[in-house]
């Protein structure tokens, strides 16, 4: 464990100590997982892969604590007025089908997975291909989101780069699945004003961050948090994430120079 984790679990643990987080507060919280079992996208250190055993462990765990439900990645995500919980999936991997998928489908857990389509158009190894994007798509209670089109930071592109990559992953997915895609997430969680509101313009009305937190009744459903889980997260920590002790880091993760006018 590097110093800054050891920094981050005393103070987690100082929280949860404190009563601080004792109880999972009213609002959705959406959980952000990667890989299940395979090796994730530019990972070298291994931080976003979790191993099918330990993530049905947080299932097992997610599905037994008391007061928490867990629910779609809806349209009425910011009107929430009980603890709720939503499960996500970043990238497209194929293990999301393969490994992740029986455990939730099993369990009953609707899911939402965010899938960089030029990856799935590529036959990317270690990512869905288009057959197996189907397959996961008609899986119940699984809704496909958009996670770019390149897996591009959305920042750095400029307006024509970034409009097509909205528009083309979207119209990909769509045709793929035979769904509408009016779900995203943000590629390594860049976002500025201008993104934001040109995946408003692009006709999507859901769109998550990385940076973790609650989302409450009033929140912009085009920025949403999520709390990022890691593999080495235990059912312990897992409880930890949802009932708010890591929360106070969303504060260090938010870019807050991108939102000046
Ligand atoms: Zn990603």
């Amino acid at each position: 464990m590097g110093f800054s984790q050891l920094v981050h679990r005393t103070l987690t643990e100082f929280a949860a100590i404190s009563g601080v987080c004792s109880n999972p507060e009213a609002g959705l919280r959406i959980l952000m997982y990667h890989a299940v079992g395979g090796e994730a996208y530019g990972d070298s250190f291994g931080h976003y892969s979790i191993t099918p055993e330990n993530f049905a462990r947080h299932m097992d765990a997610l599905c037994g604590i008391e007061g928490i439900k867990v629910v779609p990645l809806g349209q009425d995500v910011c009107t929430e007025t009980q603890a709720n919980v939503a499960i996500s999936f970043d990238d497209g991997y194929l293990d999301n089908l393969r490994c992740a998928a029986p455990i939730l489908v099993e369990r009953g857990i609707p899911f939402t997975v965010f899938v960089s389509s030029q990856f799935v158009q590529d036959q990317r190894s270690g990512f869905l291909n288009p057959g197996e994007l189907r397959e996961l798509a008609q899986l119940p209670g699984v809704i496909i989101g958009a996670h770019g089109r390149t897996h591009v930071p959305l920042v750095r592109c400029d307006d024509l780069t970034l409009a097509n990559e909205l528009a083309d992953s979207k119209r990909y997915l769509e045709d793929i699945t035979g769904r509408a895609v009016s779900t995203m997430s943000y590629p390594y969680g860049a976002v500025d004003r201008r993104v934001r509101d040109a995946v408003s313009m692009a006709g999507y009305r859901i769109a998550a961050c990385s940076h973790i937190g609650i989302n409450q009744t009033g929140c912009d459903p085009l920025l949403l948090s999520r709390t990022t889980i890691f593999g080495q997260d235990s059912v312990n920590f897992l409880r930890r994430k949802l009932a708010g002790c890591w929360d106070w880091y969303g504060y260090f993760q938010r870019d807050l120079s991108a939102w000046r006018e």
